[in-house]
């Protein structure tokens, strides 16, 4: 088959992109928000209301992140054409050992890399300039997935080239990566604890961030700066204890013997 123009490809990228974060942000918003919405009302995690204006806030600086993801993904195919980086189509290349564990090791990097970047972004400094846009939403709604300042999506932009430049993956893996990518950050903004307490943060989920995880660090900003897993917080002590407190009681052990509504 013949290689699309680079305009057509340009295009495609942006769409894909493009509905990645509409269709799944859109998802989330549809199932918590209206069709599940008084069956979660109990699950919501704190009381603060909306700011006038956020959910459109949010939405116009996620469009601009979707422009530079779609980019990267521009880079990353001009990458892969000079073969710089390795993007393969026949899983029978590498096999389906390879597939699973290159999809694991970028998941577990990429939480890496955002743990480490999220914290420096959080330094006075780069907070005031660059990550306090991500911040103006106190409790945000799954449509401030993608509300960062421009620096900030280039620096989550830049981890997928950098990661295939070691790592040799499949196409679909990455496909699967990126749609777990924006299915968990959608669902980490989305204000509402969708999981039973008693498996996780403390149960044999307990590695797996709850929503209420990264609600607090939104609504308090005091910690809790992992993506995905809790253990990079717990092992630099950064975990936040007034998230844990606080749905102990909201959600957990006091709820399920009676002691708190
Ligand atoms: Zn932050
Ligand atoms: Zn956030």
């Amino acid at each position: 088959m013949q290689d699309p123009s680079l305009p057509q490809l340009a295009l495609t990228i942006l769409a894909i992109d493009f509905l990645r974060y509409g269709l799944a942000a859109g998802t989330v918003w549809l199932l918590v928000e209206v069709l599940l919405g008084r069956r979660l009302a109990g699950r919501r995690i704190l009381d603060g209301t909306r700011q006038p204006g956020q959910v459109r806030r949010e939405f116009s600086y996620s469009i601009a992140t979707v422009v530079i993801f779609a980019a990267n993904g521009m880079l990353i195919w001009l990458l892969s054409k000079a073969g710089t980086v390795e993007i393969y189509a026949d899983v029978a290349e590498r096999g389906w050992v390879w597939w699973w564990a290159s999809l694991v090791l970028i998941i577990v990097a990429h939480d890496a890399w955002f743990y480490w970047t999220h914290r420096a972004l959080h330094h006075r400094r780069w907070f005031r300039a660059v990550h306090g846009r991500h911040h103006a939403s106190l409790h945000p709604t799954p449509w401030a997935a993608y509300a960062f300042h421009p620096v900030e999506a280039l620096v989550q932009a830049v981890f997928l080239p950098l990661f295939l430049l070691v790592v040799p993956m499949h196409e679909g893996a990455i496909a699967v990566f990126l749609v777990h990518m924006i299915l968990r950050n959608t669902i980490g903004h989305c204000a509402h604890e969708l999981l039973p307490w008693r498996w996780t943060p403390r149960g044999w989920l307990g590695w797996v961030t709850p929503v209420s995880h990264h609600h607090f660090h939104h609504a308090r900003n005091r910690g809790n700066f992992g993506l995905y897993f809790t253990w990079w917080d717990r092992w630099c002590g950064t975990e936040d204890p007034d998230y844990l407190r606080h749905g102990d009681a909201r959600f957990g052990k006091a709820k399920a013997a009676g002691q708190s509504a």
